[in-house]
């Protein structure tokens, strides 16, 4: 069962979270939504943080390794320079803190 893009009205597959055609944020059909990942929220844990927590946050919520995603962020920042740098800003300021969320497993 396909999804569409509430932006552009693309067919989406039913494990994508953006758009491929436009990149808009797919809003998830209620049936797709698992308890397990309704509940996995970006948030900036308060304790397993580098800098702001933005890699925290992401390797929390999508399940990707955080060491690894460090280290991309890394390279990135030096390759990319600053387009790297302006998209953790943005993602420091964008995401919330977590404050009372509970700790996932
Ligand atoms: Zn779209």
């Amino acid at each position: 069962m396909n999804n569409f893009c509430s932006s552009c009205g693309s067919s989406i597959p039913p494990d994508a979270r953006f758009c491929p055609a436009c990149g808009a944020v797919v809003v998830l059909a209620q049936s797709t939504v698992t308890p397990a990942t309704a509940t996995r929220q970006l948030f900036r844990p308060l304790y397993d943080r580098r800098i702001a927590g933005v890699c925290a946050a992401m390797s929390r919520a999508w399940g990707w390794d955080i060491g690894l995603l460090r280290v991309l962020t890394v390279i990135c920042g030096i390759f990319l320079f600053p387009l790297t740098e302006i998209v953790y800003v943005a993602c420091w300021i964008g995401i919330p803190e977590e404050m009372s969320a509970p700790p996932l497993p």
